[in-house]
C-alpha cells in the first residue's frame, strides 16, 4: 500500500515528488486504469525539461528514470494529456452494439478518410461511454512514462526497460493496485487503446 496524502501525491522515501503545473489539465475525479508508455527520450533530465517548456503539454503522472529513480510529477488529483484520441474497445473486440458497429463501420467514409478526422470523432463517441465499456482515457487514467527511446521513426521497436526499471515499475504498480483499488487488468500500454506504435512499453513488466 502506498501512501497517497490529500493532495494526491505519493508520500514514500522511493519517490521523487518535481511536480510540473505546466503538464496539469484540470481535475482528475475519477481514476479506473493505470496507462504505461515509453518517453523516446534517452534521460529523465530531458524529459523534465522538456514538461518544463509546457511546449506540448503533454506528459504522465510518474516518470522512471533509467537508474530506476521514480519522479511523480503530477498530482492524482490532476489530469494528464498522456493518451491521444482513443481506439474504440467493442469494435476491436467485435461486441459493439448494431448502431456503434454500423457507424464505426462507415467512419472512414463519414470522415473522408482524413485520419486525425477519424481518430477524433471515434474518441468522441467512446468518451460517452463509461469504463470499461471503453478504454481509459486522460478522463479517468494516470500515466507511467518509463525513460526509454524509440528503435525506428514508427515506434515499433523500442530499447527495453533496465533490470531498475522493471524493478521501480513492480514495485509502483504493487503499490498502486493496492492504493487505488484497481485490478491489474486495469493496466494497459499506450498502444493497446491509442495510436502509437506497437513497441511503446512492449518489453514492461509488471
Ligand atoms: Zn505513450
Amino acid at each position: 500500500m502506498l501512501s497517497i496524502d490529500n493532495d494526491g501525491v505519493i508520500r514514500d522515501a522511493r519517490i521523487k515528488v518535481e511536480l510540473i503545473p505546466q503538464i496539469s489539465h484540470g481535475p482528475l475525479t475519477l481514476i479506473d486504469a493505470i496507462v504505461v508508455h515509453q518517453t523516446d527520450s534517452s534521460t529523465a533530465k530531458g524529459t523534465l525539461a522538456g514538461y518544463r517548456t509546457g511546449a506540448k503539454g503533454t506528459g504522465a503522472h510518474l516518470l522512471i528514470d533509467k537508474d530506476g529513480t521514480l519522479y511523480q510529477t503530477v498530482s492524482f488529483h490532476q489530469k494528464c494529456w498522456h493518451v491521444g484520441p482513443i481506439l474504440s474497445r467493442c469494435y476491436q473486440k467485435h461486441s459493439c452494439v448494431p448502431k456503434d458497429e454500423e457507424y464505426y463501420h462507415s467512419l472512414t467514409k463519414i470522415t473522408g478518410g482524413i485520419n486525425g478526422s477519424y481518430a477524433r470523432a471515434m474518441d468522441k463517441r467512446e468518451e460517452t461511454k463509461k469504463y470499461p465499456d471503453r478504454y481509459p482515457s486522460n478522463s479517468d487514467s494516470i500515466g507511467i512514462e518509463i525513460v526509454g527511446r524509440s528503435l525506428d521513426s514508427f515506434g515499433n521497436h523500442y530499447e527495453s526497460p533496465t533490470t531498475q526499471q522493471q524493478q521501480s515499475l513492480h514495485w509502483l504498480i504493487e503499490g498502486l493496485l493496492d492504493s487505488l483499488h484497481l485490478q491489474r487488468t486495469d493496466i494497459y500500454r499506450h498502444p493497446q487503446i491509442s495510436r502509437k506504435g506497437a513497441g511503446e512499453a512492449a518489453d514492461a513488466t509488471w
